[in-house]
């Protein structure tokens, strides 16, 4: 696993330096669902400190067994359903997948003062799928002008997950369409930093196209067969 981190870690650095962004622009969050709360602690001990689940329970469970790990940064990045957002809105440092006002508002009011205001980022549906969660690109202002107003929630940016294609054009306009709200967004006054974009596959085309945030689960840990995936 050791090996595999570098080997992301590299392609990160070589992309970044390829389109002279500054070293650092982009973070590398490794994303462990499925896999034990050993496989976190491994690349804990090796200094990686972002972690993404996608399971609200397997996200509880495992930051309740790493609790003693200082200064672990856990992101949520799965479908969010309201029923399930409190430990979600106490537990996590940030959530991805903010697309409609309602699961904002809930974890607004869950949030704990004491924890701090939590990140969001608002998942816009780029590929226009049917079946994809995330807000329509046009209704994306207004969304995200009512979630920079909610309390105990900061407003970080902009998350997709593209339409699995072959077609690299293809692929960089559904990034390059992010970059583009998100600049939208800054002109009317919001200061979003951050554009969650990328993965295993296309770490690369996202970073081009101005992520600051990729996403990382199989490039780093392996697949995720029918084993590790039972035991959500
Ligand atoms: C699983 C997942 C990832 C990681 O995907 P890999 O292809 O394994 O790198 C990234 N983002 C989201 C939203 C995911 O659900």
């Amino acid at each position: 696993m050791f090996e595999a981190w570098q080997d992301v870690l590299r392609r990160i650095d070589e992309a970044v330096v390829s389109i002279q962004r500054p070293a650092g622009s982009v973070r590398l969050l490794a994303v462990s669902k499925t896999f034990p709360a050993e496989a976190v602690r491994t690349l804990y001990g090796h200094g990686q400190r972002a972690f993404g689940e996608n399971y609200v329970q397997e996200f509880a469970a495992k930051r309740a067994a790493l609790a003693e790990l200082a200064g672990i940064e856990w992101h949520f990045i799965g479908p969010l359903q309201s029923n399930k957002s409190r430990s979600v809105a106490e537990g996590a440092d940030w959530v991805h997948t903010v697309d409609r006002l309602k699961i904002a508002e809930r974890l607004s009011a869950q949030r704990p003062d004491a924890r701090g205001e939590l990140n969001v980022c608002i998942q816009v549906n780029v590929s226009g799928e049917a079946s994809k969660s995330g807000v329509a690109p046009d209704d994306a202002v207004a969304l995200a002008g009512a979630v920079a107003a909610l309390p105990r929630l900061r407003l970080r940016g902009l998350m997709c997950i593209p339409e699995p294609t072959a077609d690299p054009a293809r692929l960089a306009g559904q990034f390059a369409q992010l970059r583009q709200l998100q600049q939208a967004l800054n002109a009317r006054g919001h200061a979003l930093d951050t554009l969650s974009m990328g993965m295993s596959a296309d770490l690369e085309t996202a970073i081009a196209e101005g992520a600051t945030l990729v996403r990382v689960g199989t490039a780093i840990f392996g697949r995720r067969d029918a084993l590790n995936r039972s035991e959500r």
